[in-house]
């Protein structure tokens, strides 16, 4: 910047506009509406010409649904945004998670994705009065686990709707929080 001579009237408009790419060192927030994570890399939006912060989920599903633009980021010389994505090894839509997984040999049934890409699972049959619930990633590989008294399993889920966020419920265990059962067991 040292010695230029323009004023600033005359430098304005004359960079080209271009979104700025790569990863995110600051911790803003990410770019998608209701999502309160922080956003770890920068993407190019495809309907604005502009960029946007994005958290792994989010950077995720961006990968997943813009594979143009992610093949156009690929070959920039910016930091590889694969290693961003596939870190933490997340779920992108409901449709890939297994209605059933065994965790420790425990047979789980599908509950949610949740926004953080992770699916939670609990207990298909819940012995001595406690259920697990487990989350696990797209390796099915367990994340972290809790078991809680049967009683207190639908408050449970609520709390993990409000503090974790459900990205989407499965259909089954929609219908047994919201409808028809009684809503506190
Ligand atoms: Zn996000």
């Amino acid at each position: 910047m040292s010695g230029t001579t323009r004023k600033p009237w005359e430098i304005t408009g004359s960079a080209p506009l271009e979104p700025d790419v790569g990863p995110v060192d600051d911790g803003g927030p990410c770019g998608i509406g209701q999502c309160d994570r922080d956003a770890t890399y920068r993407v190019a939006w495809p309907h604005f010409g502009s960029d946007e912060a994005l958290c792994p989920f989010h950077l995720c599903r961006f990968r997943a649904h813009h594979g143009e633009v992610w093949s156009q980021m690929r070959e920039l010389d910016v930091e590889d945004p694969d290693a961003h994505a596939v870190r933490g090894q997340r779920f992108v839509t409901l449709d890939e998670v297994p209605d059933q997984v065994a965790v420790d040999g425990e047979k789980m049934n599908r509950v949610a994705l949740g926004v953080d890409g992770l699916a939670l699972f609990d207990s298909a049959e819940p012995d001595d009065g406690m259920v697990l619930f487990a989350t696990v990633n797209r390796r099915l590989e367990p994340v972290e686990s809790t078991k809680v008294a049967r009683s207190q399993a639908g408050r449970f889920v609520l709390w993990y709707r409000d503090h974790e966020g459900v990205y989407r419920w499965d259909p089954d265990a929609q219908a047994a929080l919201y409808g028809g059962e009684p809503a506190d067991v």
